[in-house]
């Protein structure tokens, strides 16, 4: 179940669950690509962490909405490691407001980041994953694409938008012996996190059966199965990471 010498593609990984789902990948032997948008000195970190822990990893800058950047992030992880054999599209951004204050703005900077990130990502690393042996494609969802949450109806919307197109993907990619799944990950600490106020954080973890938030590592470790070549025959399928959130 080692990753050895398989190249792995995480977007926006220099921190939160992107940065956990890289070192997990780098430590267990895989060739990471590090992806960031604006936070260069923390992917320089990541690379340096993954180093440290005997791996390979090479950054990428590149803004998931541009099809130009993504297209060299292609040559970036090319040059380093080869074709990518994992696709973990994890980029992702909020935009809180209640529906009716909601500007086209804000509901198309969530669209376009959550959803035309993946679209973008997954055609560019399409041919990779298609032709490496067991290619996988993993996108990052959420709870809130399954149950919806106040303030967050652009943000729900790009998330369960992320359920059927994997699906579909899977579909298309299983001719060729790849797979394609979604990790729904809970209320996870990182920076996504830190404008929601401590009470209702309380509240949110009053309503976990497993009574905490979840850690980076809790999402990186199903990641990492889904990675490997233990998960051959799943796809189309969605993962919750959530503590047991719908219960
Ligand atoms: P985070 O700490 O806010 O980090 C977001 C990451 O996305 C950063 O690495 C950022 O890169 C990158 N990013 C944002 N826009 C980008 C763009 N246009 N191009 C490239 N990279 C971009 O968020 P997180 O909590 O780790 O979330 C990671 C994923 O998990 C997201 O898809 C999120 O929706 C999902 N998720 C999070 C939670 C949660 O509670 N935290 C729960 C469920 C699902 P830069 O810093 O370089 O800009």
């Amino acid at each position: 179940m080692s990753m050895d010498g398989r190249t792995c593609v995480v977007t926006g990984s220099a921190r939160g669950i992107g940065r956990g789902i890289a070192e997990y990948l780098g430590a267990e032997g895989a060739n990471v690509v590090i992806n960031y948008r604006s936070s260069e000195e923390a992917a320089n970190e990541a690379i340096d962490a993954i180093e440290t822990a005997g791996g390979s990893a090479v950054a990428a800058r590149a803004d998931v909405t541009s099809r130009v950047e993504v297209e060299e992030m292609v040559d970036i992880c090319h040059d380093a490691f080869g074709p990518a054999d994992v696709l973990v599209n994890n980029a992702g951004i909020t935009a809180d407001t209640q529906f009716v204050d909601m500007t086209p703005e804000e509901w198309d900077r969530v669209m376009d980041v959550n959803l035309g990130g993946t679209f973008n990502c997954t055609q560019a690393f399409y041919d990779d994953i298609w032709n490496a042996n067991e290619g996988r494609l993993i996108n990052i969802s959420s709870v809130v694409g399954k149950q919806g949450n106040f303030g967050q109806a652009n943000y729900a919307a790009a998330k369960s938008g992320l359920f059927g197109f994997t699906r579909t993907i899977a579909l298309e990619l299983a001719q060729g012996g790849s797979t394609a799944n979604c990790v729904a990950p809970g209320f996870t600490r990182t920076d996504m996190l830190e404008s929601v106020p401590e009470s209702v954080l309380e509240r949110i973890v009053s309503g976990i059966p497993l009574e905490r938030l979840a850690e980076v590592e809790d999402v990186a470790a199903v990641v990492r199965f889904l990675a490997s070549e233990a998960s051959s025959y799943v796809t189309g399928e969605v993962i919750d990471v959530n503590g047991g959130m719908d219960l």
